[in-house]
């Protein structure tokens, strides 16, 4: 496992929040911005969940102490949506009282796979009318994202848009490569012409054509507020392009005990992240 975790180190930043902080405090030496994640997701028990809530509020301590620029990112069953809705809706909203309190930290929902799309929906728009500083993600790969795009920018919502990391049934969700970059662009446009002061708007991504879509956007629409987010790790280089340019850049900077489901995904992602691994066996 120790070996496992020195080569896993490119996507996490260690198995506690202290590695975490560090890691993000090296992003902010470069300009880039932190939002930090304990992995995990499908948290069981109601002790472990009250356990996850009080290392997120320790961690909004910690950015603090530590005067990092990061925010905070949330699977919504590690707060326990598998197990009941108003608990984990409770859950939430303890961690984004503190974040309101912590020098108005901002606290992004991660969107989970297809069972838990709607009520992650429920659960977001009630913590919004309470706390303003609360983002969730929305996957271009579903179907029904275009729909939720046109119902959460009135409310005043926060979009992280996202391609989408699960493996969903072809009933709901666009299959193809190009299907998915297609509607990311089309609901990046929406986000963009539509979006009020209220909005903010995250394009996270690593697609190049993506990235450069909102940049055109961006420029047809002055008003709209956001900025450029990409796992730790992954496409460094253009994320100092970005920086030059003047643009806010986010890195999602995950941590925790949970490192080797997360690495694998990512290998999922990208066959060639395995020549990365290997690669990093040899280059120190
Ligand atoms: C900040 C952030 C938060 C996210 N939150 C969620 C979430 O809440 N829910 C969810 O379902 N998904 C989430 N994702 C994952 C997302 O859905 C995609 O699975 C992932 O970002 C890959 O898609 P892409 O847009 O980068 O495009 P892709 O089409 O996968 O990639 C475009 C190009 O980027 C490069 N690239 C992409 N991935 C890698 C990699 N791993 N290593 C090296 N190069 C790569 C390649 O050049 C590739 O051709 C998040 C991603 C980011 C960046």
């Amino acid at each position: 496992m120790g070996i496992l975790l020195r080569l896993a180190r490119q996507w996490i930043a260690g198995e506690n929040a202290q590695q975490g902080i560090d890691q993000v405090k090296a992003a902010n030496s470069k300009g880039i911005l932190g939002l930090l994640n304990l992995l995990g997701e499908h948290v069981e028990t109601r002790e472990d969940i009250e356990a996850t809530v009080q290392e997120y509020l320790k961690l909004l301590d910690l950015i603090d102490q530590a005067k990092v620029g990061s925010q905070i990112s949330i699977k919504p069953t590690q707060l326990g949506l598998n197990i009941n809705f108003d608990y984990c809706l409770a859950n939430y909203l303890k961690v984004a009282e503190s974040c309101a309190g912590h020098a108005n930290n901002y606290l992004w929902i991660d969107m989970e796979n297809s069972p838990f799309t709607q009520s992650t929906f429920d659960l977001y728009t009630k913590i919004l009318t309470k706390y303003p500083n609360t983002g969730v993600a929305i996957q271009s790969y579903l179907k029904r994202s275009e729909k939720d795009v046109k119902n959460l920018i009135p409310l005043g919502a926060k979009v992280r848009l996202v391609k989408g990391a699960y493996n969903e049934s072809p009933d709901i969700a666009f299959k193809t490569k190009k299907d998915v970059t297609e509607n990311y662009s089309k609901l990046l446009a929406l986000l963009f012409t539509q979006s009020t002061k209220e909005n903010f708007i995250a394009v996270a991504t690593h697609d190049s054509k993506m990235i450069e879509r909102s940049k055109e956007l961006a420029k047809e629409n002055p008003a709209a507020t956001y900025e450029y987010e990409m796992l730790m790790g992954v496409r460094d280089n253009l994320k100092m392009e970005l920086v030059a340019q003047g643009k806010q850049v986010r890195e999602y900077v995950p941590y925790g005990p949970k490192w080797l489901s997360y690495s694998i995904r990512r290998i999922r992602e990208k066959k060639s992240n395995i020549l990365l691994l290997g690669r990093s066996l040899f280059v120190q």
